[in-house]
């Protein structure tokens, strides 16, 4: 059968052409990836044969094997893993772009290392990055074998495999690079040893090098002539290149030197999995050489938990934090985490379900069990108890793992920048940790503008008679920090914490206490300032004088709010608008009506009801105050109230329903300010009542238009 000539996808051809034309020196890392995708290959070939010894028939061996040709110029990296159909050589490598592809490209154009291209699911393209041409050699147990090829150039072929390359493959995956001219360093034994040696000494399986050695040996004279016979099967046997240098003249009565040039298959990863070692045993270097080979990332990782558990239940664990999140820890349709599941030291699976929850998705790791049967499978694991304790001891040595983080506050802010959402999302997730979890979150607070402090540091700060935490959230660290719903607070020296991110609204859903003491939101009812009996007197006489204007006010509103009352927050604003203590806060309302998806007949419940709050220190409420009561239809009052009441949506959180109208309300104060006649062209809406003294004309001009 003749070659089918199929065409890269375009994302996938553009990669190509940037890995083959950018200049970047650190090509050695393309080797690391090749040997990661034959390790997977093993992963999935070995899986199988849990259940199915029958898929090893063809070959029993599980391996990777380099090969280096200086006369063809070609490494042949080759594996007996799970290999591929046509099927998936025409998809995988070729005309299906990932999410990846151009994510990765996108990360170049920033600045990005190529090195981080296994990150984003393409690293099988950076064989391009020392080859002009790539073979690709592949059998699967459910097709015939097929060869793949490509000099870039926009397309690539398939074969069937004829022989034609040599013996053809039982089962796996032979990939051949044609080495550029200028990369044929990659044929040398001692450069490829030592590629291996940095960045794949812990790949589970073998790694053997072909090899060329000389050996010296000594041949009695007796045994020479059957020596030689020897040598010469060998010759036919496997092909080794035999050279007889004896020198005839050095020969002793009986004994000569024979040099001769064996080839063999050397192991180049001797090393025995690293969690099974003592903690104590492993060093930083070997900790980081191991989670380098574990997630393909270019980076140190941060944190590091590397525990066993005994008892009723064995396993082992071995846990990173990254220093970055990666480019898609929310994406909704990634439903899978970081934790390679071993059994007795035998790979199971990657991506458990269930082995760690959704909000720990950023850790990776090894998991190995001594307890769990080594041909379990997805669906069984599901219901697994060993799996329910596992997962109940990951989480808890996660916690472990950030706290020792915290410990050192450089590397927690790294930590907490990055991951903060997802500890947020663990409160919001997990009940019976919300409280350990609190531990570790961190914010800034009035007392701390510019610093991130603990809730643990808060309260050792609380002062003396103070109860509750408070806390204010809004959209951002200015909005909240001027605030008018600090003021109160400020002038009795309490600390108040600033929530500025979306997820901290359903964090504190969830997080209703700390350290014994409730969380209490500033933006809503029910805040209760400590205050002595004096005060607490003041208030009462202050709340009866202004029971009549908050009627008054209650009216001139309607339903615009629910109620009006005296303030006790209010230190210098005239007045706010609070949200009732269980529904949503105004932030939470903006955060909702964000979202595309939204369900709005859930927001008919959850719109937070408004009580306006007002303060009677301030000299616009008393002057309000005076007016209104003597006179309750004063029109340039009522619509003061208005005015009053939009700007308090505004400094309260919310936003305006009617932008138009309170902007001709203002305009109208600026005609005031300004002294413009009526005559000046105005806007249409102008009321049409006659003024009847000069006072009046300026309050016709104020008049509400609703
Ligand atoms: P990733 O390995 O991250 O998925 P790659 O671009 O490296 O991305 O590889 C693409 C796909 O090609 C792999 O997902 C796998 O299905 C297949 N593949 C690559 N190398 C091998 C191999 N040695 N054996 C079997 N399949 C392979």
């Amino acid at each position: 059968m003749a070659a089918e000539t199929y065409s890269f996808q375009a994302e996938i051809n553009q990669l190509m052409s940037l890995i083959i034309n950018t200049f970047y020196s650190n090509k050695e890392i393309f080797l690391r990836e090749l040997i990661s995708n034959s390790s997977d290959a093993l992963d999935k070939i070995r899986y199988q044969s849990l259940t199915e010894k029958s898929v090893l028939d063809a070959d029993s061996s599980m391996e990777i094997r380099l090969v280096a040709d200086k006369e063809g110029k070609t490494l042949t990296i080759t594996d007996s893993g799970i290999g591929m159909t046509k099927i998936d050589l025409v998809n995988n490598l070729g005309t299906i772009a990932k999410s990846g592809t151009k994510q990765f490209m996108e990360a170049l154009s920033a600045g990005a290392d190529v090195s981080m291209i296994g990150q984003f699911g393409v690293g099988f393209y950076s064989a391009y990055l020392v080859a002009d041409n790539v073979i690709v050699r592949t059998k699967h147990n459910d097709d015939e074998g097929y060869i793949w090829e490509s000099s870039a150039g926009g397309s690539f072929t398939i074969r069937p495999d004829d022989g034609s390359l040599g013996e053809p493959l039982k089962r796996g995956t032979s990939i051949i690079l044609h080495l550029k001219e200028d990369q044929q360093e990659f044929l040398q034994e001692r450069r490829l040893k030592d590629l291996v040696k940095k960045h794949s000494q812990f790949i589970q399986y073998p790694i053997n090098l072909w090899i060329e050695k000389e050996v010296t040996k000594d041949v009695d004279d007796e045994d020479e002539a059957a020596e030689e016979n020897k040598m010469e099967e060998e010759k036919e046997d496997d092909g080794t290149k035999v050279e007889d240098v004896e020198d005839e003249e050095e020969e002793k009565k009986e004994k000569k030197q024979v040099k001769e040039i064996v080839h063999e298959w050397e192991l180049l990863n001797k090393q025995k999995p690293i969690w099974t070692r003592k903690p104590n045993e492993v060093t930083k270097e070997e900790y980081g050489a191991f989670y380098k080979s574990l997630t393909n990332d270019w980076e140190d990782f941060l944190g590091v938990k590397h525990f066993s558990v005994e008892g009723q239940l064995e396993f082992t664990g071995l846990l990173f934090t990254p220093k970055r999140a990666p480019f898609d820890l929310f994406e909704p349709k990634k439903k899978m985490n970081n934790i390679k599941l071993y059994v007795k030291k035998v790979f199971i699976m990657d991506n458990c379900e269930d082995i760690i929850p959704e909000w720990l998705n950023f850790v990776k790791g090894v998991v190995d069990s001594e307890d769990l049967p080594l041909n379990i499978s997805r669906e069984m694991l599901q219901q697994n108890k060993i799996l329910k304790v596992i997962r109940k001891n990951l989480v808890k040595k996660c916690m472990e793992m950030f706290a020792e983080l915290a410990e050192n506050k450089e590397e927690y802010k790294t930590f907490y920048e990055q991951f903060s959402k997802n500890l947020k999302l663990g409160i919001h997730e997990d009940q019976s940790n919300a409280d350990k979890l609190a531990d570790l979150l961190r914010y800034n607070t009035s007392k701390c503008p510019d610093e991130m402090t603990s809730l643990k540091e808060y309260v050792s700060r609380m002062k003396e008679g103070q109860k509750n935490i408070y806390y204010i959230i809004g959209e951002s660290k200015k909005a909240v920090e001027n605030s008018p719903f600090l003021e109160r607070l400020r002038k009795k020296g309490y600390e108040v914490i600033f929530m500025t991110e979306p997820i901290d609204e359903y964090c504190v859903q969830q997080l209703k206490e700390y350290d014994g003491k409730k969380l209490m939101c500033l933006t809503k009812e029910g805040i209760e300032l400590e205050e002595t009996d004096e005060e607490k007197a003041a208030k009462e006489e202050e709340k009866k004088a202004y029971e009549t204007l908050c009627t008054v006010i209650k009216d001139i509103l309607g339903d615009r709010v629910e109620k009006v009352v005296v303030s006790e927050r209010l230190a210098d604003s005239p007045c706010i608008l609070v949200t009732g203590e269980y529904g949503w806060s105004a932030n939470m309302e903006r955060i909702v009506k964000a979202q595309a998806l939204r369900d709005s007949s859930l927001s008919m419940y959850m719109s937070p009801r408004k009580t306006m709050e007002i303060n009677p220190g301030n000299a616009i409420i008393k002057e309000l105050k005076g007016r209104l009561e003597a006179d309750k239809a004063d029109k340039t009052a009522k619509d003061l109230i208005m005015l009053l009441f939009d700007t308090s949506l505004l400094t309260s959180g919310f936003s305006l329903d009617e932008p138009n109208v309170f902007a001709s309300r203002i305009h109208r104060m600026i005609r005031l300010g300004l002294s413009l006649d009526d005559d000046e062209p105005v806007e249409e809406k102008m009321e049409t009542d006659a003024p009847t003294d000069e006072a009046a004309a300026e309050v016709t001009a104020l008049e509400d238009v609703d």
